[in-house]
């Protein structure tokens, strides 16, 4: 690439950072760090009505959290700032007075009704509803009389119809617009710029080689290239991602609640930011190959909008499983206990701070289940046996109960377990327990330890046997075994 790479992810801050806009600002991450160039973060507050407080901050932390860094923006400062539209209103009042001084855009006084009257009956008489052009030529003496009665103004870009505005996308490909005509807004009643004038703006000062945004954006683009025109800038280069799509191939809506839509979510919940990258990087790009797994420095070499799809791209829960549950295997144990720790404590089941024996104790905990796990929050339902007492048991279950041998299995393991004293209880000498079980009964495999296994769980599966009993306590064990014992009689 011969032109040094600027790119932007520019957010609007009306709520949680989503997948989709997560997606896109990795996308556009990747390209930059993959081309040596700079990655930028705006925060686009144009809609004043549509802001949220603090919606930016957890942009911010929703992106370095997944380890999408930026080079410039509001928070860590930058040649081109402000960083956000709001803080840039001087940069626009000159530029739209430029635009007005060289009569390329103009007031404009009709109202709201005005505006909605003629809509309706342009619809009404079958024609595409577009501004009228009302005020395009308005004398300076209406102009002053409009002012005079104190009536609202906006400002319209000056366009002209049959114009060809084409882009090569380079996700897409060739895209083109004819200009319709319809001198559109770009300075609200309420003095603020329209989007399309602000990203314009703020794209070319800020130097942006790139413009990179989700599909939704195409239809804006040929507005933008209107105002680049109007302005005499080069407009810059294009290119859309597509939708993400719900199992059914519909587009997502934010009501959806079957899937986790913001990144957020994922973060409380205890998923591993990587595989979250991983995931979103694979929502739309793929490597041209059967590949799945890749590290964020992987991806950077690999990315390019080339391999972007044009179509929807469906949220595969599923892959999304698998590809969690791929890191959580391989990820170290201390990192995964201190995932697991807060969630077991906002479940209640352990306290807000921690002895040694409990640091022990919840490691194992985590050892026998960081196989099953997606999300450090799949500790809470994954352990629910330890948390809750023995359940009903099942008709399998009852049969294997029933065996014969059953008796003096229990039996003899509650022995083991009681002159083993809390000094032997240990995880480690489990093995030597059962052993000793089976020596003094004969009893061998299925028949020793599901027994064991039903009497302390209620269950015939279930994590490995030796922690799982260390878990479960002495006292409780001994309880257990005594509970089943006295079952039986
Ligand atoms: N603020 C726009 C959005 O959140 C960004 C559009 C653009 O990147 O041009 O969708």
């Amino acid at each position: 690439m011969s032109t040094k790479v600027r790119v932007r992810y520019a957010p609007s801050p009306t709520g949680h950072l989503h997948i989709g806009g997560a997606r896109t600002a990795l996308f556009t991450y990747l390209f930059a760090r993959k081309h040596g160039g700079q990655f930028i973060l705006r925060i686009e507050d144009t809609d004043l009505d549509r802001n949220v407080s603090g919606a930016a901050e957890e942009f911010y932390n929703g992106l370095r959290w997944l380890g999408v860094e930026w080079d410039e923006g509001e928070d860590i400062g930058g040649k081109y700032g402000p960083y956000r539209c709001t803080d840039r209103m001087d940069i626009y009042r000159e530029h739209i007075g430029q635009l007005l001084k060289e009569d390329r855009a103009y007031y404009c006084y009709c109202s709201e009704e005005d505006l909605a009257k003629e809509r309706d009956a342009q619809i009404a008489a079958g024609e595409t509803a577009k501004y009228s052009g009302h005020c395009r030529h308005l004398t300076p003496e209406q102009r002053a009389a409009y002012e005079a009665e104190g009536r609202g103004r906006t400002v319209r870009l000056r366009t002209s119809s049959g114009e060809t505005l084409a882009f090569n996308d380079m996700v897409r490909g060739g895209i083109s617009f004819e200009s319709d005509g319809n001198d559109f807004v770009i300075v609200k009643s309420n003095g603020m710029p329209t989007y399309n004038l602000a990203v314009v703006i703020d794209d070319h000062l800020m130097e942006i080689t790139h413009v990179t945004r989700g599909e939704e954006h195409i239809s804006n683009t040929p507005r933008q290239m209107q105002i680049y025109r109007a302005f005499g800038w080069d407009v810059p280069e294009f290119a859309h991602f597509n939708l993400i799509l719900n199992e059914e191939g519909k587009k997502l809506s934010k009501r959806d609640e079957s899937i986790l839509q913001f990144i957020s979510q994922y973060r409380d919940l205890g998923y591993l930011e990587e595989a979250i990258l991983n995931f979103l990087a694979l929502l739309g790009w793929s490597p041209g190959t059967e590949e799945e797994i890749f590290s964020k420095q992987e991806l950077i070499e690999r990315f390019s909008f080339e391999r972007v799809n044009k179509s929807g791209s469906i949220f595969d829960q599923r892959k999304l499983s698998w590809m969690n549950n791929h890191y959580f295997k391989k990820a170290e144990l201390d990192r995964i206990v201190r995932l697991c720790v807060p969630q077991l404590q906002q479940a209640s089941r352990l306290p807000a701070t921690l002895d040694e024996a409990q640091e022990a104790w919840v490691n194992v905990l985590v050892i026998l289940h960081q196989e099953k796990m997606n999300s450090a929050s799949d500790i809470v339902p994954l352990t629910d046996l330890f948390f809750a007492d023995v359940p009903e048991l099942d008709e399998e279950s009852k049969q294997v109960m029933s065996e014969a041998t059953v008796q003096a299995v229990l039996a003899a393991f509650r022995n083991q377990v009681e002159s083993a004293g809390e000094a032997g209880f240990t995880v480690e000498n489990m093995k030597a327990l059962i052993k000793a079980v089976q020596s003094e009964t004969g009893v061998k495999g299925k028949g020793l330890f599901m027994p064991i296994r039903i009497a302390l769980t209620g269950q015939m599966h279930g994590p490995d046997l030796n922690g799982t009993i260390w878990l479960l306590g002495r006292e409780r064990v001994l309880k257990r075994l005594s509970d089943s014992l006295a079952a039986r009689q």
